[in-house]
């Protein structure tokens, strides 16, 4: 577990961080989410050891950081934004580099492991220059895994990235929390948050504003579902006669339908597909943390 507490850090008359506590499990994915400039890359390079915190301390496993610096830093890995990698060697060249310079044993298997986590076992021998965005990126996943880090951050890692390369970090993301890794996300599109982690902290102006689980979000309070059936007359009926929510809005082939109840996205599909009925489609709108994460920061 990573336990940070009470992190400040000013530069200048600029508060970047104020009183940041978080606690970061493992086989979770938190999400730090705030708007550009609300301090999440700050905070990042403190955790790298890169920035000394003003006031603060944080630990990984019960270990404070200030006494096992080096030992920890190899427990952690990072994707930040802007990964230096050399443009006119390998992709494999460039983390035989890093594993050197760590003093990695057993590089050889170790690079070509992570080579092939992040799917470039094919493309390992082109100069990293000629690398596509989403290959340049993948690679930085790649070096940040070499030490087999039990904490892997990622720093707004789809930046840039087309719909594809975008696809790809976040399942390379949801992998590394099924091995139990710890992962924290930076990002400030809540969407992102959303579909891989499964609790987020609300970062602004350097403060913790909210810590809270996705489900606590979307599954205990009011939401909008839309769902497609073969036949609506059937959904509708359904849906008046069990109350399970109210309907906002029906047209071709779809009911817009608020859920108020703490029924679940599975139990609901699972009851309506039991009652015979054919759903063609059935979706929870994906605004429901965006306009939560709007209230929070309008909230201020
Ligand atoms: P985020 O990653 O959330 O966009 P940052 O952590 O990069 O935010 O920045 C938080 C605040 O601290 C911003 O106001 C930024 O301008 C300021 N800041 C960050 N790094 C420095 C620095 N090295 N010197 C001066 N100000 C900085
Ligand atoms: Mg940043």
């Amino acid at each position: 577990m990573l336990e940070l507490r009470e992190i400040s850090k000013a530069f200048g008359r600029k508060q970047a961080l104020s009183d940041v506590s978080l606690a970061l499990q493992p086989g979770e994915c938190t999400g730090i989410i705030g708007p550009n400039g609300s301090g999440k890359t700050t905070l990042i390079n403190i955790i790298l050891g890169l920035l000394r915190p003003d006031s603060g301390t944080y630990d990984v496993d019960g270990i404070p950081f200030a006494t096992a610096r080096t030992s920890l830093l190899r427990s952690i890995g990072a994707v930040t934004e802007q990964p230096r990698f050399y443009p006119g060697v390998s992709a494999r060249v460039n983390l035989r580099f890093i594993a050197r310079a760590c003093g990695l044993v057993s590089e050889k298997e170790r690079i070509e492991t992570v080579l092939k986590f992040a799917d470039l076992s094919d493309h390992a021998d082109r100069v990293y220059g000629s690398y596509s965005l989403g290959m340049r990126q993948r690679l930085s996943i790649a070096a940040a895994l070499l030490s087999d880090p039990q904490i892997v951050i990622f720093d707004e890692p789809t930046n840039g990235l087309d719909p594809e390369g975008i696809r790809l970090i976040r399942t390379k993301i949801i992998d590394l929390k099924a091995q139990g890794k710890t992962i924290i996300l930076c990002s400030h599109l809540m969407s992102e948050v959303q579909q891989v982690c499964t609790r987020f902290a609300i970062l602004s102006e350097g403060r913790v504003l909210q810590t809270a689980t996705v489900e606590d979000v979307i599954g205990g309070k009011a939401r909008t579902i839309v769902i497609a059936a073969t036949n609506l007359e059937k959904l509708r009926l359904h849906i008046e006669q069990k109350e399970i929510g109210q309907i906002t809005q029906e047209h071709s082939g779809s009911i817009t339908l608020k859920v108020s109840d703490k029924i679940k996205n599975h139990e609901l599909l699972k009851q309506l597909v039991d009652s015979g009925i054919e759903i063609s489609s059935f979706a929870p709108a994906p605004t429901a943390l965006e306009d939560y994460f709007t209230s929070v920061l309008s909230a201020q």
